[in-house]
């Protein structure tokens, strides 16, 4: 019976034998198999913690801060830092605050220099600009009058009217005239302008018979000129005209056959010349 038992815990023995050498064996064998095994997918994204400890030392000496659990690197990690995490509040954020606060008055107060700078340029190029433009007036000015001073040292002359054909020459003869025509013709519409030929002063004005409506003009080398036959006169005696001056209107009054005015040219107040010649001596042609 007692075989039987022991035959049957030999059995079991047997029959358990491999389990328990055989388990502990397999068992042992089955932790060895885990550990070759290749890690699990999250495992596999968690880096080793050398490779973590490595990374903050070559972050930390890059000049990088790095706070780790809540701790902080030293106050030289702070000085290099160009941040303002909370992190480093307790630290040296006093410091580093003043630092910053400090970097960005002097930002601001750079900023204003140069807004000032810029507004002082802008003012400054206006007053430039300004001051170019009255120097271009007073050139333009100056060459204006230069102008008119070389027109008057030339005695240069305009023609006394505009819009006009040329009727009569001088010392032209016709049933009209006494004598042989003493003046140049210029025949234009009733009211045309007439012109000062040039500076001068007024020394008659008024009808004189076959003239009809004349104004004397003196230039200042005693030279006379005659405007005849006007339908109206602008000027007074005594007055200065200059150059270009309307001084009346061109009209039919005295011995005409149509409206014209008559222009007679007197050196010195003598005897008339002939006006054409005269007139391209002076700078125009009829
Ligand atoms: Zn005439």
């Amino acid at each position: 019976m007692g075989n039987h038992r022991a035959e049957r815990r030999d059995l079991y023995k047997v029959a358990g034998e491999p389990t328990p050498v055989g388990g502990a064996r397999v068992a042992g064998g089955r932790r060895k198999a885990d550990r070759r095994q290749p890690p699990t997918g999250v495992l596999r994204r968690v880096p080793a913690i050398p490779t973590l400890i490595g990374a903050l030392a070559i972050a930390a000496a890059a000049g990088g801060a790095i706070g780790i659990g809540g701790g902080a690197l030293p106050s030289t990690n702070l000085q290099l830092s160009s941040g303002g995490s909370d992190a480093f509040n307790g630290t040296d954020a006093f410091n580093f605050t003043g630092d910053d606060a400090r970097s960005r008055a002097i930002s601001r107060d750079s900023s204003r220099q140069a807004e000032r700078d810029a507004a002082d340029k802008t003012l400054q190029a206006a007053v430039d600009e300004q001051s170019q433009q009255r120097d271009a007036a007073l050139a333009s000015l100056a060459a204006s009058a230069q102008n008119r001073a070389d027109e008057i040292a030339k005695n240069l002359w305009v023609l006394p009217t505009v819009g006009y054909h040329l009727t009569a020459r001088f010392g032209q003869s016709s049933g009209l005239w006494a004598h042989l025509h003493t003046g140049l013709d210029f025949a234009a519409p009733t009211g045309t302008p007439i012109f000062a030929i040039a500076d001068g002063v007024i020394t008659f004005t008024g009808y004189d018979g076959s003239y009809g409506n004349k104004t004397v003009e003196t230039l200042a080398d005693g030279t006379e000129i005659w405007y005849a036959h006007q339908s109206e006169i602008g000027v007074t005696v005594g007055q200065h005209v200059i150059q270009s001056a309307q001084i009346g209107r061109i009209g039919s009054t005295g011995n005409t056959t149509g409206p014209h005015v008559h222009i007679e040219v007197r050196p010195g107040g003598g005897d008339p010349v002939d006006p054409f010649p005269a007139f391209v001596e002076h700078g125009v042609t009829p």
